[in-house]
């Protein structure tokens, strides 16, 4: 001890009580013991009774491997379910009662120049894991006082480390009751699986951090599809998912590493999600969790179906309330025919969000959502009663305007570009912190009818292929195709 242990202890208290996360935790005990004891290294471990392994605490909570470390952290475990109150100094262990060597020892690591001290962590009575202390060689040795202050010190990092445990807990599940919550939400804007189930899959690849997610859906004739992410080199998984059926419940593979939680629709099989580490296992509440998870996903699965049917004869587009990409075709048929009979003008215009996936990733695809859903709002405005917006898919829209020229077309065009341009976005919905409004842009191709078109869908495409130049020349642009005539 260089300095007085009031003084120590003072410290000590004062940095923990401004530590809240674990890594805080572990970095202030650090600093506070170099600064009395020359220790060079602190790490705290923590036994999950759950799953039976040492985990490391201020690490995300690695499970430590099962090696000759994983003995001997094993072995320090047990010596302090023998002796609770006390310490280990090197190979010898110190009862904090007494103040006196004990006739317990533990077999150091070998080639270790440092001192180890190792202090538990105490829960009413029982141990629910350790501090280690590496410690530069000190001639001194060990002092009635150093056992004393190291006797205070284990209560206060317990209650220190109890309570980031507790409120990690508490956090896992608000983290939980979001996950389900937005599993159970995605289905109010969309339908198409294809969008749908990489969100579920991302969902709960952010909640269960420690394993890999995979979601497959799975049909009579070819079995199981990997839908979400895009491979799964696991050749064991595919085994595993042979032995489920509509009448499964989840199966945990014998190491407890990988998990398989059946999505049941209707008494049908219609997927599974599984959940895969190389280095965790599974605990009573990450199955419990997963479970829930899955049941929650195969209901939004099953509307999703449900309203994808409904829809099918829909003419609306559920997210913007503007007409629906089957609409605009029927639409298009109609108007281009009209057009051709009495010799009207008739234009399209094209619209793309720009950059729209990075808007997604940046802030969420709920973020995503509000702009498709403003934009939908602007659009109108610019329009007259009679022109038909739409749209056509994902971030895209499309317009038709009957009897206008190509020039009042652009003009039109000009006249959102500005808008969507100028529009300060609410995204508040998405809680996104600091981040109420973003500003996007979007791409425009118009078009006009010719007489040469024979397709209504050319009137369309020509629309489209000025939409690409635009994104070519740099996004946020009006590009008008001309046909040659
Ligand atoms: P570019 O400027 O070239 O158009 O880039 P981009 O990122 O907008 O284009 P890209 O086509 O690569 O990305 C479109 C993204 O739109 C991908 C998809 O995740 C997202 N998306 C499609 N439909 C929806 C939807 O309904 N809601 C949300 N939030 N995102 C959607
Ligand atoms: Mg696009
Ligand atoms: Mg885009």
């Amino acid at each position: 001890m260089k300095n007085n242990q009031l003084d120590f202890l003072w410290d000590v208290s004062k940095t923990l009580s401004d530590s809240y996360d674990a890594e805080k935790i572990v970095y202030s005990i650090q600093k506070c013991l170099k600064k009395y004891i020359n220790c060079e290294k602190a790490e705290v471990f923590i036994w999950d009774k759950n799953t039976k392994t040492v985990k490391n605490f201020s690490k995300n909570w690695i499970a430590i491997d099962s090696t000759k470390q994983d003995y001997y952290l094993h072995q320090i475990l047990d010596t302090f379910e023998i002796l609770k109150n006390a310490i280990i100094y090197n190979d010898t262990v110190y009862s904090l009662v007494t103040g006196e060597k004990t006739n317990l020892t533990i077999k150091k690591l070998k080639n270790n120049n440092l001192i180890k001290i190792y202090l538990p962590l105490i829960r009413k009575d029982s141990v629910f894991g350790f501090v280690e202390l590496d410690i530069v060689q000190e001639k001194e040795k060990i002092s009635s006082e150093l056992l004393k202050t190291f006797g205070v010190l284990l209560y206060q990092l317990s209650s220190s480390i109890l309570n980031n445990i507790l409120n990690n807990r508490m956090q896992i599940n608000v983290n939980f009751h979001d996950a389900m919550k937005n599993i159970a939400k995605i289905i109010e804007s969309q339908y198409e699986l294809s969008y749908i189930i990489p969100l579920i899959g991302e969902m709960i690849d952010r909640f269960v951090s420690s394993h890999l997610i995979y979601i497959f859906l799975h049909n009579e004739k070819q079995g199981f599809q990997l839908l979400w992410p895009n491979a799964c080199h696991e050749k064991h998984i595919g085994e595993m998912l042979k032995h489920i059926n509509k009448n499964s419940e989840f199966i945990i593979s014998e190491d407890k590493h990988t998990g398989i939680f059946p999505l049941i629709q209707e008494k049908k099989l219609i997927g599974a999600i599984v959940a895969y580490s190389n280095i965790d296992v599974l605990s009573n509440n990450d199955i419990q969790y997963l479970q829930q998870l899955s049941n929650q996903s195969s209901i939004t699965i099953q509307r999703a179906s449900v309203y994808g049917e409904i829809l099918k004869h829909a003419t609306l587009d559920a997210l913007t309330g503007l007409n629906n990409r089957r609409q605009f075709d029927v639409r298009l048929g109609q108007e281009v025919s009209t057009a051709k009979r009495k010799k009207t003008s008739l234009c399209c215009i094209m619209i793309d969000v720009d950059y729209f996936k990075k808007v997604n990733d940046t802030y969420g695809h709920i973020a995503g959502d509000c702009i498709l859903k403003q934009v939908g709002k602007i659009i109108p405005k610019e329009l007259r009663e009679y022109d038909i917006a739409a749209r056509y898919g994902g971030e895209e829209f499309s317009i038709l305007l009957p009897f206008t020229s190509i020039q009042e077309a652009f003009a039109v065009a000009q006249r959102l570009r500005k808008a969507i341009e100028e529009t300060e976005m609410d995204i508040s919905e998405a809680r996104v912190p600091n981040t109420k409004t973003i500003k996007v842009t979007a791409s425009f191709g118009v078009s006009e009818y010719v007489e040469t078109i024979k397709d209504p869908k050319e009137l369309y495409k020509m629309a489209d292929s000025a939409l690409y130049e635009a994104k070519e020349r740099g996004r946020n642009r009006v590009i008008v195709y001309y046909a040659k005539n």
